[in-house]
């Protein structure tokens, strides 16, 4: 395991989740709308890459946690959907189907 990149990771981390908060902070409902897959595409590819490289002596290990970052990518660009209504970030059900409907104000979601 690489220490540096052990050492770097929580402020990395601490780093993208407050800049995101502030990125999206009292924004309309289309700004994050157009602005959600750029930005976790990002901190995933970011936060993710950092794990991956971590593993990297141990080929298993390398393998395991490149499908599963490439899983959350693949929720978080592809079945998480943002309300038009109240911009509420709609995580899917069951992991994998986006939702219908906002849980917060009950809008339809595209
Ligand atoms: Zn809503």
């Amino acid at each position: 395991m690489n220490e540096t990149l052990l050492v770097l990771y929580f402020p990395v981390w601490i780093a993208c989740v407050i800049g995101t908060w502030l990125f999206f902070r009292g924004r309309d409902p289309a700004f994050k709308k157009r602005w959600y897959r750029h930005a976790y595409a990002f901190n995933i590819t970011v936060i993710g890459g950092m794990i991956v490289l971590m593993t990297i002596p141990h080929w298993e290990a390398f393998v395991i946690f490149t499908a599963a970052v490439l899983f959350f990518m693949w929720i978080a660009l592809f079945r998480t959907r943002i309300c038009p209504s109240c911009g509420k970030v709609c995580q899917p059900e069951y992991l994998i189907t986006p939702q219908k409907f906002c849980s917060k104000c009950g809008a339809a979601l595209d």
